[in-house]
C-alpha cells in the first residue's frame, strides 16, 4: 500500500502522532529529531545530509532518507528492529545509512549516533589516514581518530570500514564523506561530533601555517588527559 501522508502533516485520525507507540520510544524520537535539526542549524550539515539514531531496546529509531529534519513530527517516527534490521514503525523509508547504524549498535555499547558532513572534517578526511593529535580533546573520542577508507554511502563496505576506523574509539572520520560519533546518549554522541569538527578545524588552521608543522601530543600526553577526563565536571 501506498502512503500519500507527506512527512510532518501527522495522520489525519491521529494528528498528534501515531497511535500505540510507547512514551519511551515517543520521547526518544523528539530527541533525534531535535538532534538532527541542531546539525542542521549549527553548521555541520546542509539540506538532508548526515543522519542521526537512538536505540531504545531492540528497537532504532532512525531519520529518514532524504526528509529535512525541520519537517518531521511526531507522525514520522521511523524504528528498525535491531536484529533483523526489519522496519518496525513508520513509512517513510529510514536513513541509506541504516547498515552502518546498525553494525555500531550491534558491535559496540552506543544508543545514540550522530552523522555527519561537517566542513572541515570532510576536508581533513581527504588529506590524512589520521586526525593527528593536535589537542588533548583527542582523548574524549579514545586516542587519534582514523579516517575509514572511501566506500559508497549507505553500503555495507562502508559500514564495516567505519566499524574497524572505530576500533577503541566513539567516533571516526569517513574519507571523502564526514564524521560519525556515538555515545550513550544523542548530547554526548553530538557533542563528540562538535569537538571532532572543531579539532579538524584547529588541524587545518595551525598545520596552514607557511614553513611551520604543528606540535603533537605523544600517547603518554593522551592517556594522562584521558585520566583527567574521567574526573571532568564531576564534583569533588
Ligand atoms: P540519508 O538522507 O539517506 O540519511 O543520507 C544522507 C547521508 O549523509 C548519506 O551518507
Ligand atoms: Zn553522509
Amino acid at each position: 500500500m501506498t502512503h500519500s501522508r507527506q512527512p510532518g502533516e501527522g495522520c489525519a485520525h491521529h494528528p498528534a502522532g501515531i497511535p500505540g507507540i510507547p512514551g519511551d520510544l515517543r520521547q526518544a524520537w523528539a530527541d533525534v529529531v531535535a538532534t538532527a535539526r541542531r546539525t542542521a542549524t549549527e553548521g555541520l550539515v546542509v539540506g538532508t545530509s548526515g543522519n542521526v539514531s537512538a536505540r531504545v531496546g531492540d528497537v532504532v529509531l532512525v531519520t529518514p532518507s532524504g526528509v529535512p529534519y525541520d519537517r518531521l513530527g511526531p507522525a514520522d517516527t521511523v524504528g528498525v528492529d535491531l536484529r533483523t534490521g526489519r522496519q518496525v514503525l513508520g513509512d517513510l523509508p529510514p536513513t541509506s545509512e541504516l547498515p552502518m547504524h546498525l553494525a555500531v549498535y550491534r558491535a559496540t555499547g552506543a544508543t545514540a549516533l550522530v552523522h555527519t558532513h561537517a566542513v572541515h572534517a570532510t576536508a581533513v578526511s581527504t588529506l590524512v589516514t589520521e586526525l593527528p593529535p593536535v589537542h588533548y580533546m583527542t582523548a574524549a573520542l579514545g586516542g587519534p581518530v582514523r579516517v575509514a577508507p572511501y566506500a559508497l554511502y549507505g553500503s555495507d563496505d562502508l559500514a564495516a570500514h567505519v566499524l574497524e576506523a572505530l576500533r577503541d574509539r566513539t567516533g571516526c572520520l569517513l574519507r571523502n564523506h564526514g564524521t560519525l560519533t556515538y555515545g550513550t546518549t544523542l548530547e554526548q554522541a553530538y557533542d563528540r561530533t562538535a569537538q571532532l569538527e572543531w579539532m579538524c578545524r584547529v588541524w587545518l588552521t595551525a598545520s596552514s601555517v607557511p614553513g611551520r608543522t604543528p606540535t603533537l601530543l605523544g600517547p603518554g600526553e593522551l592517556s594522562e588527559a584521558a585520566a583527567k577526563l574521567r574526573g571532568y565536571g564531576r564534583p569533588g
